[in-house]
């Protein structure tokens, strides 16, 4: 798995790199602030450990690292508690030992390889389909059903894209696309907005659909450039945000969701599930309340796909439902999401 390590360097580099080369005399003091925090970031359990102040923890795993680098921008690491080695944002993100007592568990649960109809451009269920937009995210979360996707095979710009939009725009049954990776807001805004407008020259796309945890994680990368690309837009932009827990939520964050909004997105959340994060009520009730009180709709919570290294993060279907159920006792209808877990060969992400 060394291969991601060095095409997700390559990619976050590419990013940077991309974006110097159009301004002649960019240093790196030019760079936006989100990319010199991607820059910034935390990169080993050990700096890890450090900054929150918890240095002895036996927990980490240096071959956990090397097959899924940890990568943490500091900005998410802030809002972690010092000294709680228990942190639910610190579990997200620490490559721990746990990652190879898993049993069970395989390398594509939710079958993206078979799904793949030209490179990079995937579709399971009618009227949309999802392009692999960059290799690179704002985060490395340990539970990610992606950690063992090829990555380095995904191709990224305009070029790259070339055969998926084709294919895009051959295809009139397709309203939507769904911009996803990795994380597609990695990429530079100058490429996005390309990207966008070409989207945007498909009449039969009503929908674009933007999957991203940058809002959540490098909250600086709400920038003017994206919500520009955002306001243009002639197809509705929704995004999809992935908050997993109430202490991901602090007044940046809530700065760039309205942002967002002004912008005319429409703005929903996916959660995984997640043993030791999030797998009580009062933390879902928590996050969701957090949620609906700032314009984000809950969408879907998933059941953990059962990736090799992540199976310590599993949550039963039975404590699942009971959070739900409590959970449609507590709260509007609205505030309530869909319990689901992704099937492969299934027609639609199945509910619980
Ligand atoms: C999850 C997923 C979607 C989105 O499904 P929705 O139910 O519309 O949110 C679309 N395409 C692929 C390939 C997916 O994995
Ligand atoms: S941001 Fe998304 S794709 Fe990237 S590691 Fe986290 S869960 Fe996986």
């Amino acid at each position: 798995m060394t291969e991601i390590l060095a095409s997700e360097a390559d990619l976050v580099e590419g990013t940077l790199s991309s974006f110097e080369n159009r301004v002649d005399d960019t240093t790196s003091a030019k760079r936006a602030p989100w990319q010199q925090s991607m820059k910034a970031a935390i990169r080993s359990s050990r700096q890890l450990l450090e900054y929150v102040g918890l240095v002895g923890s036996n927990v980490v795993s240096d071959a956990a690292e090397r097959e899924f680098p940890v990568f943490a921008p500091l900005e998410y690491v802030a809002r972690m508690r010092k000294g709680d080695p228990a942190d639910p944002l610190l579990s997200q993100v620490l490559a721990v030992s746990n990652e190879f007592t898993d049993v069970g568990g395989v390398e594509d649960p939710v079958g993206d390889g078979s799904a793949e109809i030209v490179p990079g451009l995937l579709q399971k269920y009618q009227r949309r389909a999802l392009l692999i937009t960059s290799g690179a995210c704002a985060i490395h979360c340990r539970y990610c059903f992606r950690r063992h996707f090829p990555y380095s095979d995904a191709p990224t710009g305009m070029r790259g894209w070339a055969k998926a939009l084709e294919a895009i725009e051959a295809d009139s049954s397709l309203d939507e696309i769904i911009l996803s990776g990795g994380d597609p807001l990695s990429v530079s805004d100058h490429v996005l907005e390309q990207l966008i407008e070409r989207l945007n020259s498909f009449s039969h796309l009503k929908r674009i659909r933007v999957h991203t945890r940058f809002p959540v994680v490098i909250p600086s990368r709400v920038c003017d450039e994206l919500l520009n690309w955002v306001q243009r837009s002639r197809c509705a932009v929704y995004f999809v945000l992935h908050f997993n827990h109430v202490a991901e939520i602090d007044s940046n964050v809530i700065a760039g969701l309205k942002q967002l909004r002004q912008a005319g997105a429409t703005l929903l959340n996916q959660s995984v599930l997640l043993r030791g994060v999030n797998d009580s009520f009062e933390a879902q009730r928590d996050l969701c309340l957090k949620l609906v009180d700032h314009h984000v709709l809950p969408y879907y919570l998933h059941q953990l796909d059962l990736v090799r290294g992540a199976t310590h993060f599993e949550v039963t279907d039975a404590q699942a439902q009971s959070i739900i159920e409590s959970l449609r006792k507590a709260l509007p209808g609205y505030a309530v999401p869909q319990l689901v877990r992704e099937i492969a060969g299934q027609p639609h992400k199945t509910p619980l």
